[in-house]
């Protein structure tokens, strides 16, 4: 478990649905994703864990909660 995970109990986590920058296929990410997320056409990175909520590396086309 993380130290975040410890501080924040119940975080607000969601799904979203990322668009690739590289070559456009859209793919479901973690919104707390705690690896690296590659896209599954190209490899590009989409979202990179960053001690809570991932940053996102490419376009945020839907939320899903
Ligand atoms: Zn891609």
């Amino acid at each position: 478990m993380s130290e975040w995970e410890r501080l924040i109990p119940k975080p607000r986590s969601k799904f979203l649905r990322v668009k690739c920058p590289d070559c456009g296929n859209e793919q479901i990410v973690f919104s707390h994703a705690t690896t690296t997320v590659h896209c599954n056409i190209c490899s590009a990175i989409l979202a990179e864990p960053s001690g809570g909520k991932a940053k996102v590396k490419g376009e945020i086309v839907a939320t899903l909660e």
